[in-house]
């Protein structure tokens, strides 16, 4: 129920560093002002980073499409018996990477792929000591939950064995990938195992207590409701209080083109700008100074949306991200932004860009 001057009081609250309960959370998504939120969302942008924003020179190496988990949101997975189903050998791995590193001054690697049971970990192993052999300017940000839970288990490892051989052979952070929404009657829903959110968790408080750094994410506009949003993001905030081991924050609103959820009716349109910003918005105000960096999704909304994002409270654009294969999945080509395009983004916003490596250190100001 709309209640005069509550949005002020929970925003309020959440800039003296008062903990929001879920039910606040939950009043910003369905009642408050998107205009009061973004204002104030962009005030808690300033206080941490000004008028920086930053972004880093990446590759999306997707190195398998072949998944046995089976997703009923995603558009890339292959069972393996398709024409079109792929899986990369280590030479194939390093050959694709050549294509981008030297040309386009790469700084991370995100690599991550299907779980595909035809692997094992020493397939990571070797494909990470190469990588940090032939291209060590690259940051490898790799594999998500997904994979690291069953990868584990098949070499018989305790997800905390499997990282610390991950980290000797190259990996230096994980991505967030496999966040969904973590309640679990919503993971059902999407195809997911049931406690694949908790177990999403764990890993990540495993690999920041090693002290691996992480990103996390949220996909939203799906079967989800606002408490479930709410109950997600105050789920990373209390992680993040204990180790401080998220390194950002991404909102991905879902693309439902070419999924089950979309065969089978139950999501036919992806959410709109609104959603889109006020997801941004709100993430920047629970999560203040806690949680520094929120990326804008421009991968899925496009050079616009990423603009209005940062005027919402994102600070930083997220990676230049050549060749990725999951979004055109889905049918929607947003292609390639070249690391100019970012800079005059955000420029013509009146930002100053300052690249950044994978570890968020800074390498150029674009002043
Ligand atoms: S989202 Fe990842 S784990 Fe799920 S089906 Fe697609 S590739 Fe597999």
């Amino acid at each position: 129920m709309l209640v005069s001057g509550e949005t002020e009081r929970i925003i309020g609250r959440a800039k003296r560093g008062d903990e929001l309960d879920e039910e606040d959370v939950a009043y910003l998504y369905d009642y408050a002002d998107l205009k009061e939120l973004g204002r104030e969302a962009r005030k808690v942008a300033d206080s941490i980073s000004g008028n920086r924003v930053s972004f880093v020179s990446n590759l999306i190496l997707n190195y398998t499409n072949i998944c046995n988990v089976r997703c009923k949101f995603c558009a890339f997975y292959r069972t393996g018996k398709e024409e079109d189903s792929y899986s990369w050998t280590e030479d194939q791995v390093v050959e694709e990477i050549g294509k981008y590193y030297g040309k386009f001054g790469i700084r991370q690697l995100l690599i991550q792929g299907g779980v595909n049971p035809a692997l094992d970990a020493d397939y990571f192993y070797a494909i990470f000591r190469r990588i940090r052999k032939e291209f060590p300017s690259l940051g490898i940000h790799g594999l998500s939950t997904s994979e690291i839970s069953f990868f584990s288990r098949k070499a018989k490892l305790s997800v905390e064995a499997f990282l610390e051989k991950l980290r000797e052979s190259g990996l230096e952070t994980i991505p967030g990938a496999g966040g969904e929404i973590f309640d679990s009657e919503i993971r059902v829903q999407l195809g997911r195992p049931r406690d694949s959110g908790k177990e999403w968790l764990s890993i990540m408080e495993t690999a920041h207590r090693m002290g691996i750094k992480t990103s996390s994410t949220m996909m939203y506009g799906h079967v989800e409701e606002s408490v479930h949003k709410a109950r997600h993001l105050l789920s990373i905030l209390a992680l993040q209080k204990k180790y401080h081991g998220f390194l950002s924050f991404t909102p991905w609103n879902f693309e439902p083109g070419n999924t089950e959820l979309e065969r089978a009716g139950k999501v036919k349109f992806r959410a709109g700008g609104e959603d889109v910003l006020r997801n941004i918005a709100i993430a920047r105000i629970v999560f203040g100074k806690e949680l520094p960096v929120i990326q804008s999704s421009w991968l899925t909304n496009g050079i616009e949306m990423g603009q209005l994002a940062v005027m919402f409270g994102a600070n930083d654009w997220g990676g230049t991200i050549y060749d990725e294969k999951v979004i055109p999945a889905t049918g929607r080509d947003v292609g390639n932004l070249r690391k100019e395009t970012i800079i005059t983004s955000l420029r013509n916003i009146g930002m100053v860009p300052v690249e950044r490596d994978n570890l968020y250190r800074t390498v150029e100001i674009f002043q």
